[in-house]
């Protein structure tokens, strides 16, 4: 669900305005603790730290470029993204090819489609 950099620059940011709102005073909210609460200087430190780090990781999150990679084998295309180091999950240990390669290499097949 949360494979893109909005989604955790979103989080982030709640976490760190949380974050500094309970640090200025203001009561945050906790959804599992039962609503509206002050919290100790501690845990708003937690809340922003925790914020920051959220960022950072958002930040080098590279968002995959979609890539797609046909089987050999098969003749399989898939989402290079969801296969698991490039494997083809249909054959055993089979590579796939980036697409644009794999017509490279077998320029036949294209003309075929
Ligand atoms: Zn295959």
């Amino acid at each position: 669900m949360l494979n893109n950099k909005f989604g955790w620059y979103l989080i982030s940011c709640i976490f760190l305005f949380e974050g500094v709102a309970s640090f200025l005073g203001y009561k945050v909210y906790f959804k599992y603790s039962g609503g509206w609460k002050n919290v100790g200087y501690d845990y708003s430190l937690y809340i922003t730290i925790a914020g920051l780090i959220i960022g950072y990781y958002a930040y080098n999150l590279k968002e995959k470029p979609q890539k797609h990679t046909k089987c050999p084998t098969c003749k399989e295309t898939f989402n290079y993204n969801e296969l698991e180091n490039g494997k083809c999950p249909y054959c055993k240990d089979v590579d796939t090819v980036d697409i644009e390669e794999y017509y490279k290499q077998y320029p036949k097949e294209r003309d075929d489609k």
